[in-house]
């Protein structure tokens, strides 16, 4: 397993924010049981160990961070459904045994904005976990989280956002844009309204970290799409075109939910895409 790699002048490192499981089926969609249920460990309440992987990106200017996590805001009732637990502490303590503190980070990047992957964007008091950062998502996953309707009530909630934007740390977009050269957003669609991926550029070298375009290493098969996605067809034309693209052009790819492996390659066997491990 590797937690760290270098893409020409970045360093990016993977630290485990949280441990936390769903639904197995909830996860793979409409692949059956069969397929998937060796391809990971199930427990007895028919869940799936996942894992909430940030990535600290540092280029000896820019202190970045992409995906914040859970984060500590949860009841015992929800702790012990979800089951989750933050094996390092918490998001401060990862990134302070990664030898950063949270007035370092100059950017926070956030793929959508789905409870367990921008809970963690304020601490335990409310406040912006990251005072001195600017925190970038799609304008659509602002308004998704904001005045979430009833599909999407279940996936967001308000007090994660909100106090970004009510401190003005919050700047959002459509389509692309280039936080600090080299680190573009894409958004793409699919999974959420405005779900969108990083892709980080240098010396001809190139890596994508998925969000929930894909969660884990076993969602590379292209059938394998969660069911909580709100758009399935938008998911399976994005994920064809940029996980053709990833495999052809040998990228480093950073997984979010995958609690083994939060960095590999992509491989392609005819119509099949699988996964190697970082140095494989
Ligand atoms: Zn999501």
């Amino acid at each position: 397993m590797s937690t760290e790699t270098q893409v020409g002048r970045f360093r990016i490192r993977a630290l485990r924010e949280s441990n936390f499981s769903l639904d197995g089926g909830s996860m793979f969609g409409v692949v059956p049981r069969a397929l998937w249920e060796n391809l990971t460990p199930v427990f007895e309440d028919h869940t799936i160990p996942l894992a909430c992987n940030c990535f600290l990106v540092e280029d000896g200017e820019h202190v970045l961070l992409i995906e914040p996590g859970l984060g500590q805001r949860w009841s015992e009732k929800h702790q012990a459904m979800y089951r989750i637990e933050h094996p390092g502490g918490g998001l401060l303590q990862v990134l302070e045994a990664a030898g950063r503190r949270a007035e370092e980070v100059t950017h926070v990047l956030m793929s959508h904005a789905h409870f367990d992957h921008i809970g963690a964007a304020c601490g335990g008091d409310g406040a912006p976990l990251f005072p001195n950062a600017h925190y970038f998502l799609a304008d659509s996953e602002r308004k998704a989280a904001l005045n979430a309707d009833h599909l999407r009530q279940a996936s967001y909630r308000k007090k994660d956002l909100q106090p970004i934007v009510d401190a003005g740390l919050l700047d959002t977009f459509s389509g692309e844009l280039e936080v600090v050269p080299g680190v573009t957003l894409h958004e793409l669609g699919g999974h959420s309204d405005g779900a969108s991926v990083v892709v980080i550029d240098d010396d001809g070298q190139r890596a994508c970290f998925w969000g929930d375009v894909v969660p884990t290493r076993n969602h590379v098969a292209l059938p394998f799409i969660m069911a909580y996605d709100i758009n399935v067809e938008k998911s399976f034309q994005v994920r064809s075109k940029w996980i053709a693209e990833a495999t052809d052009g040998d990228w480093v790819n950073l997984l979010f939910h995958d609690p083994e492996h939060p960095i590999v390659r992509f491989t392609h066997e005819g119509s099949r895409y699988g996964w190697v491990s970082l140095g494989e």
